[in-house]
């Protein structure tokens, strides 16, 4: 028997750049890998957390350079409990691409899915572009948590993920 009481997928989505891979490594690795080269292919990485007492499996998904094709589909979306939606608050391009993933999100994600929306890196503070006030203003306008983070300096990555955990296995 698997040694897990639950298991989960999640999927990043967001524009390429925005420091989903780096996300997903810090969390999943506790590393922040510099120079890091675009993988190839959508792949996902697992990481079995404690939830109350339960262990529970979370299978993260990852695109790799597909955002810049609009060629990520159905397939991806699929079965997915959560999605975690970054943008860079270091460009404005960025946020501003989030209604198009919106709508990506209405057209292939099952309806009951989990999404919370992820400020990226706000270590960068002189070159923000995008206020908290804004990205939190968006969140709620779409029902959506919201957190900032930072995958180089480990800031709100945990949490990002853990809570994501916990609500998936208050609702399972
Ligand atoms: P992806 O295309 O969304 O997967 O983005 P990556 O994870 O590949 O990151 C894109 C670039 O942003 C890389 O050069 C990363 O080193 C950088 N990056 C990612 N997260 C952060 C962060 O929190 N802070 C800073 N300063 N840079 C970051
Ligand atoms: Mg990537």
């Amino acid at each position: 028997m698997e040694d897990y009481k639950f298991l989960f997928k999640i999927v990043l989505i967001g524009n390429a750049g925005v420091g989903k891979t780096c996300l997903v490594r810090r969390f999943t690795q506790g590393l922040f890998p510099p120079g890091q080269g675009a993988t190839i292919g959508v792949d996902f990485m697992i990481k079995t957390v404690d939830v109350d007492g339960d262990k529970v499996k979370l299978q993260i998904w990852d695109t790799a350079g597909q955002e810049r094709f609009r060629s990520i589909t159905q397939s991806y979306y699929r079965s997915a409990h959560a999605l975690i939606l970054v943008y860079d608050v270091t460009s404005r391009e960025s946020f501003d691409c989030l209604p198009e993933w919106l709508k990506e999100i209405e057209q292939y994600a099952n309806q009951q899915v989990i999404t919370v929306l992820v400020g990226n890196k706000i270590d960068l503070t002189p070159q923000r572009e995008v206020p908290p006030e804004t990205g939190l203003q968006f969140a709620q306008a779409n029902n959506m948590a919201f957190l900032e983070a930072s995958a180089k300096e480990a800031e709100n990555v945990e949490t990002v993920f853990m809570d994501l955990a916990r609500e998936l296995t208050k609702n399972a």
